[in-house]
């Protein structure tokens, strides 16, 4: 795997055959004589006993969610076993449960992921849910992944086909990355977008059907876990299409649904890219409106989070941004959407390789209310600039 460096936290990737030899000979290596635990679902319970017959499991009903609840609970297990680290054996909310339990308990973890379905892996951030609510603690990352194709090749494909909504996002928040640059000087990294372009590259180059493509997959949402972790922050790899989901998965306007994170990240991607497509032929400067964060226009979508949406965007992040910025910024804006990928193209992709690209598919209204209702009011979830918080949506 050359194409991916270590990071500054996890400095062993390991994505080959057999990686789990490999994961013994390091924990023999790094962890001596400390004893680990590894940490699963009733759905990896079986690769857990098989891979890692020497360690004891603890293991989460199938489906568990990454809540405190859960994190507490294994924090408490490895504190009173005396463990001295951790495996995080199962795709996304296995490994945030881990790796929140883990920074809790102070030991470190490895991640050993059996399904190729989210860029988190690698990530130092535990996304969680609070008391209904979802947040985003602060964690460590894995000090080691050891991913085997053989494993994650044979989760079911709906789990790879999120991995890849999750990497087709990336063209959102590399736009997204360059427009904040454009309107208002954000440094941009280079290295870090080049690596997402080939993580993106490596994954459109195959179909389902082609031997590898699990593993491109997985690579992919390796390289751009770990710009994550170069970066210090989710900027490279999360903008306005991560938004959508994060309102979505807030259940403030919608009940929540089964949707996996990379297939809501999937079709928000088709619905941000849409109305970007449209940006060319608008005067950005003169329809520019500047947000009001108050707390009737964000109460009725936002409801007992208001505060906390306020919070965040406090003070205003576009405070210094002004119309003739915006003026000079637009022909390159422009530029960098004509070099986006045509919508009608993506949506036949995606389905082509049976990937979800529809709000009602994914337990949505399908409505064009619900999709501009979701475009004017997820750029709040978070303060990072986006070209969607500078669009005048109408709802
Ligand atoms: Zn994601």
């Amino acid at each position: 795997m050359p194409v991916i460096s270590p990071g500054p936290f996890t400095k062993t990737l390991i994505i080959r055959e057999e990686a789990k030899k490999e994961a013994y000979k390091y924990f023999s290596e790094e962890f001596s004589s400390k004893k680990g635990l590894v940490v699963c679902d009733e759905n990896t319970e079986h690769i857990a006993r098989r891979d890692f017959p020497g360690l004891p499991q603890m293991t989460f009903e199938a489906g568990a969610v990454a809540t405190d609840t859960n994190g507490d609970a294994a924090a408490q297990r490895l504190e009173d076993g005396g463990y001295g680290f951790a495996v995080a054996c199962g795709s996304g909310s296995i490994s945030d449960i881990t790796r929140y339990a883990a920074a809790k308990a102070g030991i470190p973890f490895v991640s050993y992921p059996t399904a190729a379905s989210v860029d988190g892996f690698v990530s130092s951030v535990a996304a969680m849910t609070i008391d209904g609510r979802k947040a985003t603690l602060p964690s460590k990352a894995p000090v080691a992944l050891f991913a085997d194709p053989a494993v994650f090749s044979s989760a079911p494909l709906r789990l790879t086909l999120s991995g890849v909504g999750d990497i087709l996002g990336k063209y959102i928040s590399l736009l997204d990355w360059r427009a904040a640059q454009c309107l208002m000087d954000e440094v941009l990294d280079d290295k870090l977008t080049d690596l997402i372009n080939r993580a993106i590259d490596k994954v459109l180059a195959l179909d389902p059907d082609d031997p590898g493509f699990a593993e491109a997959v997985m690579e992919g949402l390796v390289m751009t876990g770990m710009t994550i972790q170069y970066h210090g922050s989710s900027r490279p790899a999360s903008g306005a299409e991560h938004h959508l989901s994060h309102l979505w998965e807030m259940h403030c306007m919608s009940e929540p649904t089964d949707a996996l994170h990379g297939e809501k990240v999937g079709v928000s991607t088709l619905i941000v890219l849409e109305r970007y497509k449209s940006v060319p032929y608008e005067d950005l400067a003169a329809e520019y409106i500047k947000p009001k964060f108050t707390r009737e226009n964000l109460s009725h979508i936002y409801g007992p989070l208001t505060d906390g949406i306020i919070g965040e965007n406090t003070p205003d992040p576009l405070a210094s941004l002004t119309r003739e910025r915006i003026k000079s910024a637009q022909p390159e804006i422009n530029r960098l959407v004509n070099e986006l990928p045509d919508i009608g193209a993506l949506r036949d992709y995606m389905k082509k390789i049976g990937a979800l690209t529809a709000l009602d598919e994914i337990g949505l209204p399908n409505t064009a209310r619900f999709k501009n209702l979701s475009m004017k009011y997820a750029p709040y979830v978070r303060r990072r600039i986006t070209l969607l918080k500078i669009l005048n949506i109408k709802d």
